[in-house]
């Protein structure tokens, strides 16, 4: 190996690998009870994607109407198409409660209703006594909570004296011969050095896969790294086909217009101006589930009633809204309809397309944040010194479909929970134990290849031909043809990623070395969720298979486990859902029929 790489090393009681809303959440809870925590992030941490997160996060306050933590988890449940474990959607929607007034008390700026209590709005899916009535339960800072979130968040780590490493990318986990892991290596981006982290723990809050699709509402950085690593350390990934649409990016430029604007009144139209989500959802309309809207609208455009010249995509109108709503609570979605639409919400309405948008497969953890390894007989066993969190975790808490406003939930409740794991399990240990010598070999052995590669292949034409893949035959509508042409089209992708070319060897700030290694950690998560996609032959969730339009309980009310290897091949598992609750205060609810 050449010989040019500095290593530095360090030690702490905590490594996390993220400062999004997961990472930082983890981060200071960790560091509050006085574990020694170092941050590590490709980003500076208030620009990571839960900055834009706009609509808001959801809890059972009850401030604007009656409300039940119970309802809460009856709606998670029945938004995840039966496929979240019921014990780990308890404890999230419990948690909930205590999560947001703490973030309250952290300091995150909410909108405020007349009384100053938090203001909570309508979201897709969200509803009082287990589907009656329609719940106010998403807590919101205008259209701007993640940012709110993410900066609160980011001042209190601060505060308890954690450690930032910020723009380094951590390139792979050190895993000794036992399978415990030790710690991870990383890229210090502006200097080309190579920082070894040994830690007892090491927290994987990456965030998601979105970049494996062509059209996303996902940051150019949202990866899938963490789940690369994951990947190339040996472990399984679960249910890596559901992947989100949202029904409103807007249209050719992919940016988010939050669901908020439909809770706050905004409503879909076609080409014949018809309010069509009526016929769809005639109970929800506008604010069914994601899936169940995004289909909806893949329909109408399929049967010629889209707008535009090609009749390729649908209006949004706020325009019946008051200045005074949009102002007040819309501010950032008028600013990027203007921007990236070109729109006046005030006059016209927003042209809007289905549009990747979350990835509901990742590492699979219990609900303290723990790996789980799922192989062997025991269901239960953790990966010793590895957690997972946020959109790069799957513990699983939305199933098959998320609903909108529990993502930023889910960062903050697990962020916490795994905080307080990490305190248990590090609590009386003196510092982790030194590593082997040749610890930071195997991440070294990647990033040489990767740097010296001149296969002829430019990093970029690579990855759009998989975003391409993906997008034509892994999006909203999937049947056997399409899968397997996607299937094959990945494989091909794969392979020619080994010819993958880097004009720059050197390591200061090689955006593209980074973006090579990041294409590498796309590609384990598009193979594995194309894959996982063919095997499941039921309509579930985000997963609509036209070929087998039912829900199929008896074969499939389970969990894809899939595993990579370093040939590109997966082989897939399964293991059951879990329907029982947590705690007696909870009824477990049985599959049923899913309407809106
Ligand atoms: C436009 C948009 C709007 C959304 N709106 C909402 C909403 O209103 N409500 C809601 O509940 N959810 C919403 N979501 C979903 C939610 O925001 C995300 O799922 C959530 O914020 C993810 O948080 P995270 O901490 O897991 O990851 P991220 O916020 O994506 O952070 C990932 C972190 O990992 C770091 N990282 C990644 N790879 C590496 C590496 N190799 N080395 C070092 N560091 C690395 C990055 O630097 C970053 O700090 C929205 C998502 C999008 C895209």
């Amino acid at each position: 190996m050449a010989g040019d790489y500095v290593i530095i090393d360090h030690s702490y009681d905590v490594v996390v690998v993220g400062a999004g809303g997961a990472g930082l959440r983890a981060t200071l809870g960790m560091a509050e009870q006085g574990l020694t925590t170092a941050c590590v992030t490709k980003l500076f941490p208030t620009r990571s994607h839960t900055v834009s997160a706009q609509g808001g996060i959801s809890a059972a306050l009850g401030n604007m109407g009656e409300d039940d933590w119970r309802w809460h988890a009856y709606d998670t449940i029945k938004g995840s198409d039966w496929l979240g474990d019921q014990d780990a959607i308890e404890y999230m929607c419990r948690e909930a409660i205590p999560a947001i007034l703490e973030l309250e008390h952290y300091g995150v700026p909410f909108s405020r209703t007349e009384q100053g209590r938090i203001y909570q709005r309508a979201f897709g899916g969200m509803t009082t006594h287990f589907g009656e009535g329609r719940a106010l339960r998403t807590c919101a800072a205008a259209d701007r909570t993640g940012h709110a979130i993410l900066h609160a968040l980011y001042q209190q780590a601060l505060k308890h004296q954690a450690e930032f490493f910020i723009e380094f990318f951590a390139i792979d986990l050190i895993m000794d011969a036992q399978g415990v892991c030790r710690g991870v290596i990383a890229l210090e981006l502006a200097t080309g050095k190579i920082h070894r982290f040994r830690a007892h723990l090491t927290v994987l809050a990456t965030g998601g896969y979105g970049r494996s699709y062509f059209s996303c509402t996902s940051a150019h950085t949202c990866t899938g790294d963490g789940n690369g690593m994951v990947l190339r350390a040996g472990l399984a990934l679960q249910d890596m086909e559901f992947i989100q649409f949202h029904p409103t990016g807007i249209y050719g430029a992919g940016m988010l217009i939050t669901e908020g604007v439909r809770g706050e009144g905004g409503y879909l139209t076609n080409s014949e101006g018809h309010r069509f989500m009526e016929r769809y959802a005639p109970h929800t309309k506008d604010l069914a589930s994601r899936d169940v809207v995004s289909r909806a609208m893949t329909v109408e455009i399929r049967e010629g009633r889209g707008v535009g010249p090609n009749k390729d995509h649908l209006y949004l109108h706020l325009d019946h809204l008051s200045p005074q709503v949009i102002h007040e609570r819309l501010p950032g979605i008028a600013e990027t309809a203007r921007i990236f639409a070109g729109v006046d919400v005030r006059r016209d309405p927003i042209p809007v397309l289905p549009t990747a948008h979350y990835t509901m497969g990742g590492i699979p953890t219990n609900l303290h944040g723990e790996v789980v390894t799922l192989r062997g007989s025991d269901p239960d066993s953790v990966v010793p010194g590895l957690m997972a969190i946020g959109e790069a975790a799957c513990v699983s808490v939305h199933g098959a479909n998320r609903l909108g406003s529990n993502s930023l939930l889910d960062i903050v409740v697990f962020g916490r929970a795994a905080a307080q794991r990490a305190a248990q399990i590090v609590n009386g240990q003196g510092s982790p134990p030194p590593l082997p010598r040749n610890a930071a070999e195997p991440a070294l052995t990647r990033l040489e290849r990767l740097r010296y590669a001149k296969g002829g292949e430019p990093t970029a034409g690579i990855r759009e031909l998989m975003q391409r893949a993906m997008q034509d035959c892994a999006a909203v509508f999937r049947d056997r043809p399409t899968l397997e042409e996607g299937c094959s089209r990945i494989a091909e992708v794969y392979q020619r990623f080994t010819g993958v070319s880097i004009s720059d060897r050197s390591l200061i700030w090689n955006t593209d070395l980074v973006e090579t290694l990041e294409l590498e950690n796309l590609l384990g998560c598009a193979v594995t969720a194309v894959e996982s996609a063919r095997s499941r032959t039921e309509t579930r969730g985000a997963h609509t298979r036209e070929d087998f339009p039912e829900r199929d309980d008896r074969n499939w009310l389970k969990h894809t486990l899939s595993w990579l290897d370093a040939s590109g091949k997966v082989s897939l598992g399964y293991r059951p859902v879990r329907l029982t609750p947590l705690t007696g205060e909870m009824k477990s609810v049985p599959p049923q029929v899913r309407v809106y």
